[in-house]
C-alpha cells in the first residue's frame, strides 16, 4: 500500500481524466519507480513500454496502469519454475519425496530471520506438516533463545547445542533427530554475522556438505530472507549470498513497513531468484505466500 500510494503520487491526479503522455512524465514516473528501489533495469523496461505503447496519446491512469502492470507481471514472472495451480493453497516450496524436507535459511542479522522461520514453521503446521527447528544460529545466544522460545510457542521440538558450536554440527544434529523422527520438514537457522562474510559464506558451505552427507538431495530450499526496508542494499546482499551458496528463494521480510516494496521487482529482474514469501508484520500469522499477479495488482491499485 505504501509503495503504491509512492507510485501514484502526481501521475494519478495528472491522469484522472486523461492527458497526453509525454517525456515528461514518463521521467517524473521513472524517479517514482526508482524511488521505490524497482532498480535501474526494471525501470527503463517499464517505461520503455510505457513509451512504445502510449507516448504521445491522450491517456487515464487506468490505462497506464494496466501497461506497467503487464510489464511489470511479466518481469515478476520471468522464468520461474512455480506454478500457482488456483484449486491448490499456494505453497511454492519444493518439498521432498521422501521425509524430511530440508529447508536452509540464512539472512543477516536484524532482517527479520528468527520470526520468518517461526513464520514458516507455523505455516507448514497449520497445514498438518510436523516440522522441526535447528537452531545453528549458535553465534548469537539470543537468537537461540528466542527460536526455542517460538518452538514452545508453536509446539514444535528444536534441536540446540552451546553458543559457539560449529553451526554445521547443529545442522548434522537436526537431520539426524529428524531423520528418526521421521518429521516432515526441518528447517536450519544459520548464523549471520556480516563482518565476516568470507567465514559465513565458507561456513553455508559446510552446512550445505554436513546436510547433503546425511541426506543426499538436500537441503530442498535455501532461501534468504532480505529486509524490504534496506531496499537496494538488501539486493546486494542476496547477491553476495547466492554467489557463495546456491539460493532457491527469497524471502522478503518487513514489506509492511516500506514504500520500498519495488525492490521485489528488482531482485527478480536482476537475479532471477523467485521471491517465494513476503513478510507482512511482526505477527507469527504475518507470513505470505508471494503471489506475482497479486502484487502488480497491488503496485498499481
Ligand atoms: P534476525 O536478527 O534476523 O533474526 O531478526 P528478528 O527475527 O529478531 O527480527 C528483527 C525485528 O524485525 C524484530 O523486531 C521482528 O519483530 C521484526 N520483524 C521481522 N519480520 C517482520 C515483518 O515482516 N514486518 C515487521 N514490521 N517487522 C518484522
Amino acid at each position: 500500500k505504501k509503495t503504491s500510494q509512492l507510485l501514484r503520487t502526481d501521475i494519478r491526479d495528472l491522469f484522472k481524466s486523461g492527458e497526453i503522455l509525454s517525456e515528461k512524465h514518463l521521467e517524473q514516473f521513472e524517479a517514482r519507480l526508482i524511488q521505490t528501489d524497482m532498480g535501474v533495469a526494471a525501470t527503463t523496461r517499464i517505461v520503455s513500454d510505457l513509451r512504445q505503447e502510449h507516448l504521445g496519446r491522450t491517456m487515464k491512469v487506468d490505462e497506464l496502469w494496466a501497461t506497467v502492470r503487464a510489464t511489470v507481471k511479466s518481469i515478476l514472472k520471468g522464468t520461474s519454475t512455480t506454478t500457482y495451480d488456483p484449486e491448490q493453497p499456494l505453497s511454492p516450496l519444493n518439498f521432498s519425496e521422501s521425509r524430511p524436507t530440508v529447508i536452509l535459511v540464512a539472512g543477516v542479522n536484524g532482517t527479520g530471520k528468527t520470526t520468518t522461520i517461526a513464520k514458516l514453521a507455523r505455516l507448514l503446521t497449520s497445514q498438518g506438516k510436523t516440522v522441526l527447528l535447528a537452531a545453528g544460529d549458535t553465534f548469537r545466544a539470543a537468537a537461540v533463545e528466542q527460536l526455542t522460545l517460538w518452538s514452545q510457542r508453536l509446539g514444535c521440538d528444536i534441536v540446540t547445542k552451546p553458543a559457539g558450536t560449529d553451526p554445521a554440527a547443529v545442522a548434522f544434529a537436526g537431520c539426524e533427530a529428524a531423520v528418526k523422527a521421521g518429521v516432515d520438514v526441518l528447517i536450519i537457522d544459520t548464523a549471520g554475522r556480516l563482518h565476516n562474510q568470507q567465514n559465513l559464506m565458507q561456513e553455508l558451505e559446510k552446512i550445505r556438505r554436513v546436510i547433503a552427507k546425511q541426506i543426499p538431495d538436500a537441503p530442498h530450499e535455501s532461501l534468504l530472507v532480505i529486509d524490504a526496508t534496506t531496499g537496494q542494499n538488501g539486493l546486494n546482499q542476496a547477491q553476495a549470498f547466492s554467489k557463495a551458496v546456491s539460493t532457491t528463494g527469497l524471502i522478503l521480510s518487513k514489506l509492511d513497513g516500506t514504500a520500498r516494496g519495488g525492490v521485489a521487482v528488482a531482485i527478480r529482474q536482476q537475479m532471477g531468484i523467485p521471491v517465494k514469501y513476503v513478510g507482512v508484520g511482526e505477527a507469527i500469522d504475518d507470513l505470505e505466500v508471494f503471489d506475482p499477479d497479486q502484487f502488480a495488482e497491488a503496485l498499481f491499485a
